[in-house]
């Protein structure tokens, strides 16, 4: 069930970005995927799925800053 409402959503992007998908149509697919996916957390641990998921959010938001940091120092350059 999961695998499958994973796969809509990949078809639901795909046709999109060929512009033969609605704003809506994606919308359904991700609403699916989520319900899964906390279907998904309940099974396998709501408290670890929390935690890796806070550990993966503050990874991207260090890797953001480190983009940040480097495009300020880069100013001025050349
Ligand atoms: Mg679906």
């Amino acid at each position: 069930m999961a695998i499958e409402e994973c796969s809509e959503l990949v078809n639901a992007l795909c046709k999109y970005r060929r512009g033969r998908n609605t704003d809506e149509d994606v919308i359904t697919e991700i609403a699916d995927v989520m319900i899964m996916a906390e279907q998904m957390a309940f099974i396998f641990g709501q408290e670890e799925v929390q935690k890796e998921k806070e550990r993966k959010q503050l990874r991207l938001l260090d890797r953001i800053r480190k983009i940040q940091k480097e495009k300020h120092d880069g100013k001025g350059k050349d």
